[in-house]
């Protein structure tokens, strides 16, 4: 069994979703579809959430009435017979009285996450009411019968894979399946989600569940790219890379894939393919445990919104001893850290979730004197057994030699040099090292 995800752009216009249909009807392979919300939709639940919570009923009611025409519009243009267009309406309205529901209750947490989900139900939806209309088999799984989180906000993989096996059972003569990405249940059995981005997380998880032969990531683009084609002119598609190559440039930055839908696959050793809905024939890029090839650094990516903390002290900072208290504080707010170096007397270290940061500079105080750079950005170099190239440190070091350098990380990994620059010159940095690095 295979898996394939569409993203937003993907099931964004009604011709889109027809494409998409194409693509999951061509193969033999029992296939399940895992699809976003319609684009621009989870942004607009977003603002309706935030309306809400604001109290501003009059804003929230605008915004709602606004989706609405879009998707009265999307309905009107999607199907082509009266009694498809009819139900097509009849699951948006659904949905729309529920959100105008919201409007007379009191607002919290919990509706927030199901206000978030409407996206997902409605594509979902509106995509296996199309199914039906083309005469095309298949069977609906709501994602909220088998995707589950506990009380960490983690995916509670075995439990997703007996829930997801017993439905499958019921179901062996098909060989089609339409599904949510996004969107799950958490340990209080709430509607909940996997963060932003989601969908693709929920692709893998998937993928592990069922142990499928391959994970595809269908979005608006030819793969992976060497470097963020929204800042640089020339990109290419990178064909094959590693899993670890593959985590660490979607961890830092490259949009394309959620950084958590690797260690699912990973770990079951699936391949997970990136290819383009508008141009189903390109290669794309393929993700495998090894790939063959000779060194060089293969992508860039770039991840503002980063934070630097440097701890300084005169005492005898590096005492066996200090890293694990200073680790301790962030292992305390349960905030990662991405990039850390040392000296005697100091240390830096990058995070990006700032949710807790006065709390951990309190407790960071009494170790020493702390420093906090807002607005940086990791600039994160990848590649085959780079640290095993001769000259490649020079190179990168040569293109950024007029980027002021605020941090470096070398040595953590074969395949991954890092840099943290003032986020005023992230672009600078991406188009001198792609000038730098690449032949081109
Ligand atoms: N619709 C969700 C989002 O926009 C999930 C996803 O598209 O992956 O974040
Ligand atoms: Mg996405």
């Amino acid at each position: 069994m295979k898996i394939m995800k569409f993203g937003g752009t993907s099931v964004g216009k009604p011709e889109r979703m027809y494409q998409v249909k194409d693509l999951v009807t061509t193969g033999d392979e029992p296939t399940i579809v895992v699809l976003s919300a319609l684009s621009g939709t989870t942004n607009a639940l977003v603002g309706i959430g935030d309306a809400l919570s604001a109290g501003d009923k009059i804003l929230a009611k605008q915004r709602i009435d606004e989706l609405n025409a879009h998707y009265k519009q999307f309905c009107s243009e999607l199907f082509r017979s009266e009694v498809s267009r009819q139900e097509g309406e009849k699951i948006i309205q659904e949905h729309f009285e529920f959100l105008a529901i919201l409007l007379k209750i009191s607002f919290n947490d919990a509706i927030s996450k199901d206000i978030l989900a409407q996206g997902e139900l409605l594509s979902t939806k509106l995509f296996y009411t199309l199914l039906q209309e083309l005469q095309i088999d298949a069977v609906f799984l709501p994602a909220l019968d088998f995707m589950s989180i506990d009380e960490h906000s983690e995916p509670e993989l075995t439990k997703i894979r007996e829930k997801l096996n017993a439905l499958l059972a019921k179901y062996p003569q098909k060989k089609l399946f339409v599904t949510q990405g996004y969107i799950c249940k958490n340990h209080r059995n709430e509607v909940d989600n996997l963060k932003r981005g989601g969908s693709d997380y929920t692709a893998s998880l998937i993928g592990a569940a069922i142990s499928a032969s391959v994970v595809e990531i269908w979005t608006d683009i030819d793969g992976m790219h060497n470097n963020d084609p929204r800042i640089v002119d020339k990109t290419r598609p990178i064909a094959n890379l590693s899993f670890d190559e593959a985590a660490e440039l979607a961890y830092f930055g490259a949009k394309i894939l959620h950084p958590a839908s690797i260690w699912p696959a990973q770990q079951f050793n699936i391949p997970v393919k990136l290819l383009n809905t508008m141009q189903p024939e390109a290669l794309g890029t393929t993700i495998t445990a090894n790939v063959q090839e000779r060194g060089g650094v293969k992508a860039l990516a770039a991840k503002d919104g980063i934070t630097a903390i440097k701890i300084k002290s005169s005492r005898m900072l590096l005492a066996y001893g200090f890293l694990r208290k200073v680790f301790d504080v962030f292992e305390k707010y349960r905030t990662s850290i991405d990039m850390i170096t040392t000296s005697e007397v100091a240390i830096s270290l990058t995070i990006d979730d700032i949710s807790h940061l006065e709390e951990i500079k309190l407790e960071l105080d009494k170790f020493g004197t702390v420093e906090i750079d807002h607005n940086m950005a990791i600039i994160c170099i990848v590649g085959n057994l780079i640290m095993e190239q001769q000259g490649v440190l020079q190179d990168i070091m040569g293109s950024l030699s007029e980027i002021p350098l605020r941090m470096v990380s070398y040595g953590g990994s074969k395949h991954n040099v890092s840099v943290l620059v003032d986020a005023a010159y992230k672009n600078q940095a991406l188009q001198s090292l792609n000038q730098g690095l690449f032949d081109f």
